[in-house]
């Protein structure tokens, strides 16, 4: 890993031109110039010059960002902002820490071991006390202003049952396969991640689901964990590489033709941060490669090598057509370049009827660890996707990630629009 002091070539390519404001979600709701790139990247070099510490406002700016990229695919000048950034908070880290909360759940939570899974079986009994129905879609609202949290926020509740302890991850061939894999069908390993693991199993259920229909063999690694993009996000290098690690022993020994996953913040860890992580380490690049060559989002491996077209079972009359419009995740749209799989997909189903929204691209907020350390900022950029979602009169948003689905679940309620929020796999 690129550590800040190695980026100073980097900083010295901004030429100051200011694109990267006109795309930055957070610079649209604070309207400083810290909040934009530009201001950012002459922060980290009053910094590397000496003449800044790195506590206080230095720190909050560099949390400000949902490293969403955009900023990167406009600037001119090619500048890494998104690793800048991410160097930044590891220093940050590094002289201060975490907060006690959140270093608990990323070390102990997330990471590999067996407290993960009784700690968070506690909660999901408990998350009544904290919580109440909110009656709309799947979620609850907090009762009081939680930690890192906001007051009012509509939260998924903990799965009462754990995507990796149901039957479909332990037997996927039993959920619902329209035909028998043949023996040379291609194996797939499925990569669950913390959101369908905790919160959404629904849609690793789907995942499943439609992998065997499209004619896949799929396996459910039991000893895999989190892919790291939370710990990375916050500035914990040292715990993101610690699952990376575990990760890429995992899938190796599944010996899978493909890698994949339902949400396009873990997809982006295997194919891109694994190789960031371990890339310390000369003797395990062979290893990484042959691991992330296979790493595929689950509408890539449909729309691609699986060649998905649906199950021909969901048709309906013109009259009886659900509106359904499409949120790009950053992971997966600016991150792993995919766009069109997904609406091909939806555009697949005659029960679908497909309508663009304004700014599809736009990120939903969420990212970043801004949803943890500034909640108000998040749900305020979210406001404009929330819009724009009910401009369509869409049914439902559709989407590629379990975080995204959780902000928009959020904002949706928060700003009144009436539509529902799915993972594509659940509508196909
Ligand atoms: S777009 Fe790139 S070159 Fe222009 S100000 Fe932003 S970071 Fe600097
Ligand atoms: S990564 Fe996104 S939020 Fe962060 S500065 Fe760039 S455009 Fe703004």
């Amino acid at each position: 890993m690129k550590r800040l002091e190695d980026y100073r070539d980097e900083l010295k390519k901004c030429v100051k031109c200011g694109a990267c404001r006109s795309i930055c979600p957070t610079f649209r709701v604070i309207g400083r110039e810290t909040a934009c790139m530009r201001g950012k990247l002459a922060l980290v070099d009053a910094h590397l010059s000496g003449g800044l510490a790195r506590t206080g406002a230095y720190a909050r700016h560099m949390k400000e960002c949902t490293l969403c990229g955009g900023c990167r695919d406009v600037c001119p000048a090619g500048v890494d902002t998104t690793g800048i950034i991410a160097a930044a908070r590891a220093g940050v880290f590094d002289e201060q820490g975490l907060a006690l909360g959140t270093s608990l759940v990323l070390k102990n939570l997330l990471g590999p071991g067996k407290i993960m899974p009784l700690a968070l079986k506690l909660a999901s009994r408990i998350q009544g006390f904290f919580m109440k129905d909110a009656a709309v879609q799947s979620g609850f609202l907090s009762r009081f202003p939680l930690p890192g949290m906001g007051g009012g926020r509509l939260l998924p509740p903990l799965a009462k049952t754990f995507f990796m302890d149901s039957e479909a991850a332990r037997r996927p061939g039993s959920v619902g396969r329209g035909s028998e894999a043949k023996a040379d069908a291609p194996t797939v390993a499925f990569f669950a991640g913390c959101g369908v693991n905790f919160l959404m199993p629904e849609v690793g259920e789907a995942s499943l689901k439609v992998l065997g229909e499209a004619g896949a063999r799929v396996a459910v690694p039991r000893e895999q964990t989190c892919c790291g993009m939370p710990a990375f996000s916050m500035g914990d290098v040292a715990t993101a590489r610690s699952m990376a690690m575990k990760n890429l022993e995992v899938f190796e020994a599944a010996a899978a033709d493909f890698i994949t996953t339902s949400c396009a913040t873990c997809g982006y860890g295997l194919k891109t941060l694994m190789k960031e992580l371990l890339s310390d380490d000369p003797a395990l690049a062979g290893r990484v490669e042959a691991v992330v060559s296979r790493v595929r989002d689950v509408t890539e491996l449909l729309a691609g090598e699986l060649d998905y077209g649906g199950d021909g079972e969901s048709g309906g009359k013109p009259a009886e057509k659900t509106v359904v419009t499409y949120h790009d995740p950053c992971h997966l749209n600016r991150a792993q370049g995919i766009r069109d799989e997904p609406r091909d997909l939806l555009r697949a189903n005659p029960a679908l009827e497909f309508r663009q929204m304004r700014f599809p691209c736009s990120c939903c907020g969420l990212g970043g660890g801004v949803g943890m350390s500034s909640y108000d900022l998040s749900i305020e950029i979210t406001r404009r996707k929330a819009e724009s979602i009910r401009d369509t009169g869409a049914d439902v948003v559709a989407t590629a990630c379990p975080g995204c689905m959780v902000q928009l679940r959020d904002a949706l309620h928060k700003y009144g629009v009436d539509a529902r929020v799915a993972h594509v796999v659940e509508l196909i």
